[in-house]
């Protein structure tokens, strides 16, 4: 069985998905669960989270660095492990200043969930 999120919102120009998606998963009792979002939404937590920091770079959370940099659980060919305690962190702190609020409760209650039965969740950028 798989338990599918769809919230992979299309671009207002070209009305595809032009910008990539990411997709969140991981697989508990055999059953997958999977989790999309286009890539601009994930997005603009990271580039808020980088533009409120005031302190050095390296005393950025892990997470948003990988982001930046393009490495860890952002890494393309690699695709690591998410940190899932710090990846709520940034979703959480960035609720009131996104325009798009829709699925960052249900991101938050989906990667809970996989934290919850020790599931790692594993991200792909397309
Ligand atoms: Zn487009």
């Amino acid at each position: 069985m798989e338990q599918h999120y769809d919230f992979v919102r299309y671009c207002p120009v070209c009305e595809g998905p032009c910008t990539g998606s990411y997709t969140f998963k991981f697989t508990l009792n055999k059953d997958s669960y999977v989790f999309d979002i286009d890539s601009h939404s994930i997005d603009a937590i990271f580039e808020m989270q980088m533009e409120k920091h005031t302190g050095e770079y390296h005393d950025l959370p892990k997470t948003v660095r990988e982001w930046n940099e393009m490495t860890g659980w952002r890494d393309e060919d690699s695709g690591t492990y998410l940190d899932i305690d710090e990846f709520i962190k940034c979703l959480d702190s960035n609720e009131s200043d996104l325009n798009r609020k829709d699925f960052v409760a249900i991101l938050i209650r989906f990667l809970r969930f996989a934290k919850s039965n020790n599931e790692e969740i594993t991200v792909e950028l397309w």
